[in-house]
């Protein structure tokens, strides 16, 4: 007798392929199994969907064809994995091939049964989980009350909305040990936005847990490394994984806890392919699989704390730092009453002074890299644009390059302007390197207690590169081998630091006028958690301050910083939100276009928009005119966008599924001739 599995294989997004294809197979095959099916002249990996009764109509008995391999050393996804896909590729407007391969490591693709096999040869049953009792610690109060809560009868997620150094991760230790205690083949979920910022997130959980029981997964690591850590958690082998935003397609059939730490990260939304939110996911997977989910933020998205206002997430409050140590007192600098021109106002100068002659450490943010944004010619005006894109150049003084950071290009600095051989050519802003540069001078006179010059360090996408260097970095700083460390938001991130007492933010004003509603909400929790790498050791916390270096120090997110009151923060932006009928008051998705021309770009977005009359839900859902984004031409690619919003996520929901093929028809319009690709961002971070 023969079977009919319908294959689901990695299609191209777009590419009009139906869900899953029809294949041949002697044996019944269950479905999640995976196996290797021609198509084409060539032969790919895919996971029965499911099992059809006949060969689909049209179909020939003969023409079908035949799956070529069974990759059945490996079990079959499980049901809720295959659902959780489905989901993702419904909910965000992609082929459910192209999620559902794309969720697989990739040497998975290339490998046959042999292959996989000899990679299996490890027990595949649970690891113990040693935990080791000696290295739990006491929990406070507030910290027992969170646990408590989290394995209550009630099962809505949780927002762990704990200050920073109010011992989160030990909740989310010793949460992990309740669960895996429970039930020896229970697993554990740990989402972490960048992995490689928080090494010693790693060291705890394998500290805690022992190494056979913790596998990672992230970008960074080799397709040799991802795939043994997906074999370790899809076999149960595994019981934590600990990830960024892919982790968490993460195959887990024991799965009883998902953790999403710092959950307002903007990491966690995909900006390319299926532009998934891990962080939406996460909730959607708890629910299917009955884990429980916990977000935990000192400063919570505003989507999370609605719903935490709502009742529909159960808020665990932890107010208090571990060791009492208070957060942060807000110095504002009011730059209107600086010299002309200073980058570090006077008194934040004396302030980082008197501390490292204590040998307390500074942190200084600066939310651009390079030395200068600009390189400009005041003779004729020439500024150093990027000839591909609309953007500017930044300037490194370091290794004298103009680069781009939007496509990469790079060239050394010309000696003279490009345009009229004005020899004075001149830095415009600032980024870390010349803050890094200038600081060393200004604190030339400042001794550290032993008597030595003091050492500034620089830490931002560019001195991180390299392998294991921002591990190095890290660690000089935690040794107290630096003084005064100048850095992007990469050094506000989760850190704990030891000896920090004074974090500056020198020029956060940019956000506080963005054309973007989600700016304010981005920078509130920026200095927050930037002012929360202070004080966070309580015998120097008495002193610890946050400066920040303002235009306008009357703007009311500084009030709320000032008490450190997300709550009132978060009530004002909700209420702004809801009167302007965003979200999370409304429902928005973007249709974006890339083409050779911006006029291709909007020609497509503005037939697509034409071509909608006769929708479902077209009533409920509101269509605005195809606009260029901010940064209009990246890589000579001009690009557009269209915003489509509604007060109904299910109607919104049904009218872009609805939409798909519209979209496909009108790629090939006559007016849409140089349109190069679209796609559609379901819950789009920024417009
Ligand atoms: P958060 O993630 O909330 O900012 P951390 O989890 O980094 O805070 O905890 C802050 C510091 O307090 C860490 O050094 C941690 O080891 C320590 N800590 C956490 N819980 C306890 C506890 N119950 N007793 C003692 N120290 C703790
Ligand atoms: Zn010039
Ligand atoms: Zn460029």
């Amino acid at each position: 007798m023969c079977h009919w599995p319908a294959v689901v294989v990695a299609t191209p997004a777009h590419s009009g392929v139906g869900d899953a294809l029809s294949y041949r197979s002697e044996r019944a095959l269950a479905p999640g199994t995976l196996v290797r099916v021609p198509l084409g002249a060539r032969e790919v990996l895919g996971i029965v969907w499911r099992n059809d009764d006949a060969p689909p109509e049209g179909l020939a008995e003969g023409q079908a064809r035949d799956v070529a391999q069974v990759l059945d050393a490996l079990p079959p996804l499980d049901a809720a994995w295959r659902d959780l896909v489905g989901f993702a590729a419904r909910y965000y407007q992609r082929a459910l091939g192209e999620v559902a391969l794309a969720a697989l490591p990739p040497p998975l693709r290339e490998l046959d049964p042999s292959q996989l096999a000899r990679r299996l040869k490890r027990p595949a049953r649970a690891a113990p989980a040693a935990v080791d009792p000696d290295s739990a610690r006491a929990l406070t109060p507030e910290q027992a009350a969170a646990l408590e809560a989290l394995s209550a009868a009630d099962t809505a997620p949780a927002l762990l909305f704990g200050a920073t150094g109010s011992g989160k991760t030990e909740v989310y230790l010793q949460g992990t040990a309740r669960t895996l205690a429970a039930d020896p083949s229970a697993q554990a979920l740990i989402l972490v936005p960048e992995i490689n910022l928080t090494p010693q997130l790693e060291a705890r959980f394998r500290a805690r847990f022992g190494d056979e029981a913790v596998v990672c997964l992230h970008s960074g690591m080799t397709p040799a490394q991802r795939l043994a850590a997906w074999i370790a958690a899809h076999t149960g082998r595994a019981r934590i994984v600990l990830g960024t935003r892919l982790a968490v397609f993460a195959s887990l059939p024991g799965l009883r806890l998902v953790v999403v730490d710092e959950e307002h990260d903007p990491s966690y939304k995909s900006q390319d392919g299926a532009r998934y939110s891990a962080r939406d996911l996460a909730i959607y997977r708890g629910k299917l699989q009955n884990a429980r989910v916990l977000l935990g933020s000192a400063t919570p998205s505003l989507e999370s704390w609605h719903a935490s206002e709502q009742g529909r997430y159960r808020r665990l409050a932890m107010a208090a730092r571990i060791g009492g140590g208070s957060l942060p007192r807000l110095r504002l600098v009011d730059m209107n009453h600086q010299p002309k021109g200073a980058l570090i106002a006077p008194p934040l100068l004396a302030a980082m002074g008197e501390r490292i002659a204590r040998g307390e450490q500074c942190l200084v943010l600066i939310n651009r890299r390079g030395y200068a944004p600009v390189l400009a010619c005041h003779a004729c005006g020439w500024k150093s644009g990027c000839p591909h894109c609309s953007a500017y150049r930044v300037f490194h003084k370091l290794d004298r390059t103009l680069r781009c950071h939007h496509c990469g290009f790079t060239q050394r600095v010309p000696r003279a302007c490009p345009d009229c051989g004005n020899l004075d050519i001149e830095p415009v802003g600032r980024g870390t390197e010349q803050v890094e540069e200038q600081l060393a001078g200004l604190l030339a006179d400042v001794k550290r207690p032993d008597g030595g010059p003091v050492r500034v360090a620089r830490m931002d996408a560019d001195t991180t590169k390299a392998k294991g260097s921002l591990e190095a970095q890290l660690a000089a700083l935690h040794a107290g081998e630096v003084d005064v460390l100048v850095g992007t938001q990469m050094i506000a991130k989760g850190h704990d630091f030891r000896r920090i007492t004074l974090v500056a933010a020198v020029q956060p004003d940019a956000a506080l006028f963005a054309a973007d509603h989600r700016a304010p909400e981005r920078l509130f929790a920026l200095l927050m958690q930037a002012g929360g790498r202070a004080g966070r050791d309580a015998a120097h916390s008495g002193a610890a301050e946050l400066w920040v270096q303002t235009w306008n120090p009357e703007h009311p997110l500084f009030a709320h910083l000032r008490t450190h009151d997300f709550a009132a923060f978060a009530s004002g932006e909700l209420a702004e939100r809801e009167a302007a009928g965003m979200p999370p008051f409304a429902h928005q998705a973007l249709l974006r276009a890339d083409a050779r021309t911006q006029e291709a770009a909007q020609a497509f977005l503005n037939a697509a928009a034409a071509a909608t009359q006769d929708l479902p839900h077209r009533e409920a859902v509101t269509l605005f005119p195809a606009v260029p984004l901010t940064i209009q031409r990246v890589a000579n690619v001009e690009r557009a966008q269209l915003l489509v919003e509604s007060p109904s996520r299910a109607a919104l929901q049904r009218f872009l599924a609805a939409w798909q093929p519209v979209l496909l028809q009108c790629r090939g319009l006559p007016e849409a001739r140089g349109l190069i690709r679209f796609a559609v961002d379901v819950d789009p971070l920024s417009l």
